[in-house]
Parts: structure tokens; C-alpha cells; sequence
């Protein structure tokens, strides 16, 4: 799929200001703070800045839609995992993402993990969340460019004593030369044109 048009729609908290819904799926992108969640939005929609990549925790609760195309919506969700975040604040995304996950729009969300990171509870309780609530989702491996083809399977197969996955089944990408760009936009469209 060619990336033709990407422009940022709205933010949103609340379920009545999500925008109405485009297409018959929408695609959701979650990971923990520094994972390179902006980066790979950003690489992506082929727009440098469309996603901030420089962020305080403060203004990374909202759920940010972007219309790509005019066909369908990435939808930035806040990241979790920040070190210095009050409890409050944390009880506030888990608000705003239950009613992300609760809510009726047909989705599908990536989750974004770092290769070179062992998944840390926050990652495995988002699985275990989505896979609870029947939500489609698909990991990415995220900042492909720091492992050589050796280390990748070694990393994986230490992340894989946290969770599981098969080696097929899973999506890798690098912001820094867009690898794995083509495998998420045409994995998007198949689920498009279903
Ligand atoms: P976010 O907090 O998940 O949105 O993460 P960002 O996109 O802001 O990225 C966090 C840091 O990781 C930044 O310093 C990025 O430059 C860096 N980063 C993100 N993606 C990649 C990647 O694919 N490769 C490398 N080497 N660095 C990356």
C-alpha cells in the first residue's frame, strides 16, 4: 500500500469524541514510553513529525487519531510504563484505555516491543488484557536496526520466555531505514480489503 495522505484528525479521551468510524477497521498502536511507538508512526505515514517524538508524560494521555488516505485510521494510543508518572495519572490511562478496548469499534491493535528488551509486566498484562477482551492484536519488534540477524534470534528467543509467540507471526521494524515498513502497510491492507 502506498501511504498518499496522512494528516492528523483529533485527540481523544472519552468514547464520544472518537471520530466517526471510516472504515470497517481501525488500527491501533500501544507500547511502552520509549519503545518507539512515534518514531514508527512517523516512518510509516512517510511525515516526519506527524507523531511527536519528543514528549513529557504529561501530554501523552490522549488518544490521537490520524486518517490515512482518506481510508482508514492509525490511532496513537497513550504509552504506559513511564517512571515519574503519579498513581493518578496511571489510573487515568487505564481509564482511557479500558474504554479504548471496551468500546465497539472493530480494531486491531499492534503492540510494540522493543527486541532488545525482555517484556516487562506492563507489556504482558497489555496481552493478557487484550487477549481477555477478545482484541485482535499483532506484535511488532520495534528498533531492528540495533541487532545483527543473530542477536535478533536470541532476543527473541529470551523475550519468548516472558511470552509467546511464533517467528511468523510477528511484525519487525526499524524507524532509523523504515525496514518492515512494506510488512505493516501491506499486513493493513489485507485486513482492509477482507
Ligand atoms: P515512544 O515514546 O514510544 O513514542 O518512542 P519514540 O518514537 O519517541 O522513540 C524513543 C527513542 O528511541 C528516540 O530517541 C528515538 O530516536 C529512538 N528510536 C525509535 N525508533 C528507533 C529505531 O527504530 N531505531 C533506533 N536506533 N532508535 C529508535
Amino acid at each position: 500500500m502506498q501511504v498518499k495522505k496522512s494528516e492528523f484528525v483529533k485527540s481523544a479521551v472519552y468514547e464520544k469524541d472518537y471520530p466517526e468510524e471510516l472504515n470497517n477497521m481501525e488500527f491501533a498502536f500501544v507500547g511502552r514510553s520509549n519503545v518507539g511507538k512515534s518514531s514508527l508512526i512517523n516512518s510509516i505515514t512517510g511525515r516526519k513529525k506527524l507523531a511527536k517524538t519528543s514528549k513529557t508524560p504529561g501530554r501523552t494521555q490522549l488518544i490521537n487519531y490520524f486518517k490515512i488516505n482518506n481510508q482508514f485510521y492509525i490511532v496513537d494510543l497513550p504509552g504506559y510504563g513511564f517512571a515519574k508518572v503519579p498513581k493518578a495519572m496511571k489510573a487515568e490511562w487505564g481509564k482511557t484505555m479500558e474504554r479504548y478496548v471496551a468500546s465497539p469499534r472493530k480494531k486491531l491493535v499492534f503492540v510494540l516491543l522493543d527486541i532488545r528488551r525482555i517484556p516487562s509486566q506492563e507489556d504482558m498484562d497489555m496481552l493478557i488484557w487484550l487477549d481477555h477482551h477478545n482484541i485482535p492484536f499483532k506484535i511488532i519488534f520495534t528498533k531492528m536496526d540495533k541487532v545483527s540477524n543473530n542477536e535478533k534470534f536470541k532476543c527473541m528467543k529470551d523475550i519468548k520466555k516472558k511470552i509467546e509467540f511464533h517467528n511468523d507471526d510477528v511484525l519487525f521494524h526499524s524507524s532509523l531505514n523504515d525496514t518492515g515498513r512494506e510488512d505493516i502497510l501491506n499486513y493493513i491492507e489485507s485486513l482492509l480489503n477482507k
